[in-house]
């Protein structure tokens, strides 16, 4: 299949230039931003697209949203780091307003998603020695095959896809991994005393928006308090309104233990992740035990609150709902001999395109850039379809046009 692709000469050359100085880390679309407003982003060119990426779910509020755009700014004028060391005028409020939002006795701050997965971990491992009883150096975390938490050393210890660990070992022992959406591998698993948490992501995200069965995740849930185990939701990329609720976890009425939050919380802007927990766990860590330099800082603390006040203001959550149900039926419409697969909750999206060929939905991402549509491929032949969670139905009608016409290319196979 023969690929065009326009590129600018300024675009070749700023491509030239991070190849040349940025570490190869990335695998980026050959497409350059430079400006965003709600679902859309433009080029150095000025070419318009759809975001359907949003940044990794981190733009459910959308690119450059006025409101938390302002805070920013405000926030930005008067302090924007006071380290831990010393109390600053945004944290208390924030802090409140984020515990009442979810319902949890403390919230403890952080800046990426993995630090917050990581804090998750510490804490689950403190309860286990302080309130368990897990006898020293002994705690267990059970862990889920094609898990994606984040890409730290401890982190990437219990990944299963090679493609994040390999080459980077030794790794951290203390975690058991154990097929995803498997109540009875679960059952075996926690029969050990020593297990303190079980981390879980109410849909597998980076592994190609994985849904589990109806009904798993408040099985998990409650074989978690039938074993006296935590539950550690990492709601980093499901979380706030993606799927249609305010938390993944909400379908099923299920209340994590300990909630992992990230991306979302402060709109695209700047790096926060938060974890949430009741006191029991929470107050398990004590001074000096725990922290991060920017984490709690009134600059995130500001743009955080307005996030979490702008999803429920402009009813976004209800919104993911309405319209990831229409996008859905769309695709399905479309009928396509291409599409494998269609799944998805909210506007947490993805297609399985029918091709043993890696390069096939690669290729059709290119084509959807060069129709006005930006998304990526995960694993293979998956592509992630998460606009922003602002989005209207003439905008997603526009972009299933989109998606037909560059399907269309791959007849050419
Ligand atoms: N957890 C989940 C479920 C994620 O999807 C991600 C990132 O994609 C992370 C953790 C890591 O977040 P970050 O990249 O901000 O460290």
């Amino acid at each position: 299949m023969q690929m065009t692709s326009s590129y600018s000469t300024s675009t070749e050359s700023i491509l030239e230039q991070e190849n040349q100085f940025g570490a190869h880390n990335y695998h980026p679309l050959p497409v350059v931003l430079s400006r965003g407003l709600g679902t859309y982003v433009w080029d150095v060119d000025g070419k318009k697209y759809y975001d359907f990426l949003s940044g990794y779910s981190a733009l459910n509020q959308g690119h450059c949203h006025p409101k938390i755009i302002a805070s920013l700014i405000f926030q930005a004028q008067r302090l924007t780091l006071t380290s831990r060391a010393f109390h600053n005028d945004q944290f208390a409020e924030y802090a409140r307003f984020i515990t009442q939002y979810f319902g949890y006795d403390k919230v403890l701050p952080m800046n990426t998603g993995v630090e917050a997965v990581e804090t998750a971990i510490k804490l689950a491992r403190r309860w286990g020695y302080a309130v368990k009883g897990i006898p020293e150096n002994k705690a267990r975390i059970i862990v889920f095959e094609n898990n994606f938490h984040g890409r730290t050393s401890a982190v990437i210890s219990f990944s299963s896809d090679p493609w994040s660990y390999a080459g980077f070992g030794p790794f951290m022992p203390g975690f058991d991994l154990i097929a995803y959406n498997d109540l009875a591998a679960l059952e075996k698993a926690l029969q050990y005393k020593e297990v303190a948490g079980v981390l879980i992501e109410p849909i597998q995200g980076e592994a190609g928006v994985v849904v589990p069965d109806d009904g798993y995740l408040s099985k998990v849930y409650e074989y978690c308090r039938q074993a006296n185990v935590l539950f550690l939701g990492d709601e980093i990329q499901t979380g706030l309104g993606r799927t249609g609720k305010m938390l993944a976890c909400d379908h099923e009425g299920v209340r994590p233990d300990i909630l992992i939050l990230g991306k979302a919380l402060s709109g695209g802007t700047l790096p926060v992740s938060a974890v949430l927990a009741d006191d029991e766990i929470m107050l398990t860590i004590k001074p000096g035990e725990h922290g991060s330099t920017y984490g709690g800082n009134p600059l995130a603390c500001a743009v955080a609150l307005t996030s979490l006040a702008v999803l429920k203001e402009e009813n976004m959550t209800e919104n993911a709902a309405i319209m990831g149900a229409y996008f859905r039926e769309g695709l399905s419409a479309l009928n396509s001999p291409h599409i494998e697969t269609i799944r998805g909750k909210g506007l947490l999206n993805a297609i399985v395109i029918h091709s043993s060929q890696e390069e096939t939905a690669w290729n059709l991402c290119l084509e959807l850039k060069e129709n006005g549509l930006l998304a990526k491929p995960t694993h293979g032949n998956k592509i992630r379809f998460a606009p922003p969670l602002t989005i209207t139905k003439p905008q997603l009608d526009e972009c299933l046009e989109i998606i037909e016409d560059s399907l269309a290319i791959l007849k050419k196979d």
